[in-house]
């Protein structure tokens, strides 16, 4: 799958939602072939599903565009510094999540499911991992697992729940002053892996 349009690199953005649109069955309307996905970027931002009246047409509602009666509303919040993604549901819409009849808001994480008439919209995320000078911002905390607080001169590592960790380079000090806070593989603050790996961090099989 090819990754999303390039955005620069910043730590403030290191991970966003995505859904990823299956088109089940649409007859080949749009020339899209049923299990086809379709990447939709969901954030920072309300994103907006047109579906229709009786097919659903899986596409985005222009920002400016007059508010469609019947849409799925999708955005991404922070709960207890953690990211998630809330959908808001139209009355009379009948939308499944992993397979279970949902309310009209509901909070979803990756690996959920969507079912909605005859696709199926999957929740990931691209994760794009930041490895290089700390920001302003970043200077003077300290990092969770050592510390130690960040100064100009060193590499950091931003997890995708925004904790701070070492990741000096061999080469640029002697190996015993060196903070390699990252290499210990699990970040403290979420227990996600650290992974330099840029992509969807889940894709249906
Ligand atoms: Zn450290
Ligand atoms: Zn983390």
């Amino acid at each position: 799958m090819t990754p999303p349009t390039e955005n620069a690199i910043t730590p403030e953005k290191v991970a966003s939602f995505f859904l990823l649109v299956e088109a089940l069955d649409n007859g080949g309307a749009d020339g899209r072939r049923a299990g086809a996905l379709t990447e939709l970027p969901c954030g920072p931002g309300v994103v907006e599903l047109d579906v229709g009246d009786t097919s659903p047409r899986l596409e985005p509602v222009q920002p400016d565009a007059a508010v469609a009666p019947e849409a799925l509303r999708f955005e991404p919040i922070q709960i207890a510094g953690r990211d998630a993604l809330v959908m808001a549901v139209p009355p009379g819409l009948e939308v499944r999540v992993n397979g279970r009849p949902t309310p009209r808001l509901a909070i979803l994480d990756v690996a959920d499911q969507v079912q909605l008439r005859d696709a199926v919209l999957h929740v990931t995320r691209f994760r794009k991992p930041y490895v290089g000078p700390p920001t302003p911002e970043h200077r003077g905390r300290r990092c969770p697992v050592c510390s130690v607080s960040f100064d100009a001169d060193t590499r950091v590592f931003v997890c995708e729940c925004n904790a701070v960790l070492h990741a000096e380079e061999q080469g640029t000090k002697p190996d015993r002053d060196l903070l390699q806070c990252s290499s210990l593989g699990t970040c403290p603050d979420c227990a996600r892996p650290v992974s330099m790996t840029t992509g969807f961090v889940y894709t249906p099989e």
